[in-house]
């Protein structure tokens, strides 16, 4: 067994579409980035580098390279998790936490945990998302920014 943590935070901008673990939100304002900013879904990625020791995101898709400009995370996820089970891993469990004051996000959740799992193809059992706001204090709690956190365990086999 081998666990990772990820970390991600973007600014959230007005007129950015707000695509959260590959689901549109309806809101008008999103996060903004290079690509499209899916912060959960980076921070997950960057989990599942970490527990296989296989770099981050940032050396993967370099924001200097054009191909990854507005690229779609989910996307971007699969190649991640090929090239985990290209290394022998399979994914254990990925606990992932979203960090905004607004808008509310438990009417997504599980629509957001049908998307990873269907884009890695492993049982929904196996991935939670949960939303959680920082009581209007700091960057994610003024609307400023969104920030996420993922945990995820992988299995060698
Ligand atoms: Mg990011």
């Amino acid at each position: 067994m081998r666990i990772g943590s990820g970390y991600d935070a973007h600014r959230l901008k007005k007129g950015r579409k707000c695509v959260l673990c590959g689901v549109e939100i309806p809101c008008d304002f999103g996060p903004d980035g290079h690509s499209d900013a899916d912060a959960p879904l980076h921070a997950l990625m960057d989990a599942m580098l970490g527990a296989a020791a296989l770099g981050d995101i940032g050396k993967l898709f370099p924001d200097t390279d054009g191909r990854w400009h507005m690229a779609d995370s989910l996307e971007l996820l699969k190649k991640v998790y090929e090239l985990i089970s290209a290394n022998g891993y399979t994914l254990g469990n990925a606990d992932i936490t979203i960090i905004l004051q607004s808008p509310r996000l438990s009417p997504y959740i599980e629509r957001m945990r049908a998307s990873i799992a269907g884009a890695l193809g492993v049982e929904i059992s196996r991935i939670s998302v949960k939303a959680t706001t920082t009581e209007k204090m700091g960057f994610t709690g003024d609307g400023t920014g969104i920030a996420s956190t993922a945990v995820v365990l992988l299995l060698y086999c």
